[in-house]
């Protein structure tokens, strides 16, 4: 049974209950962030917090906890649920603040209402060998979401939908075109590598700035890797070497297999297993307390 955090308390999953009048339930009016724990150490933390401050304000809601307050509110969820990290400690932190409960249902914000903040840690997995030996298949769909995908709202319905057809055609992921653009996967970021190039969109509203993205983007900084953030069309994506896609639970994802057709030689690329290694190595740093 987990331990979970919910308005102020530490309690068993089974008792933590929000009232059918919250928000978060009734409008989907609320954020979230998935924040791993490598050796019980949060990873990125000071992005992820930047990043659920920028959603707040997004959404026009106050952020109920200070940067030290959620530090120990995410650890101490962490550290009930330790047996669920297994021999490495490791775990993901998913919180999420809504507007709170109101009496009446209406749109428009209520007044003096308290927003609800829960948090609560599950098991993360080293990704699956499979994955990284052979890839996965992604198709392309078209973005049929809103214009503020650059807040990490809870209202998912959109990327949900996506997802399943994904999963409906044997797929792990949809990579969303929006204009004939690139713009990302229905939970992820996109890389597409051109002839040793590593090639990302830029960001803005119509995306989730990943905390993974920017990593690679840094890593590949660091390690003197040509990378750019640029357009892609949807043809230069079907002509890529190679194709990544990137989240804080699923690391970086060589995709192997696009619309049915094989992406480059249908399988991991020589920039994938480049990259992969040092994303390997700075989560090695995050555990043994060199990085944040
Ligand atoms: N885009 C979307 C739509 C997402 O939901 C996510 C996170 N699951 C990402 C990108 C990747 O973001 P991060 O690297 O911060 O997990």
């Amino acid at each position: 049974m987990s331990t979970v955090y919910l308005n102020g308390k530490f309690i068993p999953i089974e008792d933590a209950l929000i009232p059918v009048t919250d928000r978060g339930f009734l409008f989907g009016d609320g954020v979230y962030e998935v924040i791993p724990a490598y050796g019980g150490r949060l990873f990125r933390f000071s992005h992820h917090l930047q990043r659920l401050q920028n959603s707040l304000d997004g959404i026009r809601l106050d952020n109920p906890h200070s940067d030290s307050e959620w530090k120990t509110i995410l650890n101490t969820v962490l550290e009930h649920n330790r047996e669920l990290g297994g021999a490495n400690n490791d775990q993901s932190v998913y919180l999420q603040v809504t507007r709170g409960s109101a009496a009446k249902r209406d749109h428009s914000f209520p007044e003096n209402v308290i927003p609800t903040v829960f948090a609560t840690s599950n098991a993360i997995a080293d990704p699956d060998p499979v994955v990284t030996e052979q890839g996965v298949a992604a198709i392309t769909l078209d973005d049929i979401r809103w214009q503020y995908c650059d807040i990490k709202a809870v209202t998912l319905l959109a990327n949900v939908l996506l997802r399943q057809q994904a999963v409906d055609q044997n797929a792990a992921e949809a990579i969303l075109i929006r204009n004939g653009l690139v713009i990302e996967g229905s939970s992820s970021n996109v890389f597409v590598i051109e002839e040793g190039n590593i090639l990302t969109p830029a960001k803005g509203p119509q995306m989730l700035p990943g905390i993974t993205r920017d990593l690679v983007l840094e890593l590949a900084e660091q390690h003197r890797l040509p990378c750019r953030e640029t357009d892609i069309t949807e043809d230069s994506l079907r002509g890529a070497d190679e194709i990544w896609i990137t989240s804080s639970t699923r690391e970086i994802i060589p995709v192997t297999v696009l619309d049915g057709k094989a992406v480059g030689r249908g399988s991991p690329g020589p920039l994938w297993k480049t990259m992969i290694e040092f994303y390997r190595t700075y989560k090695e740093s995050v555990r043994n307390g060199t990085n944040e």
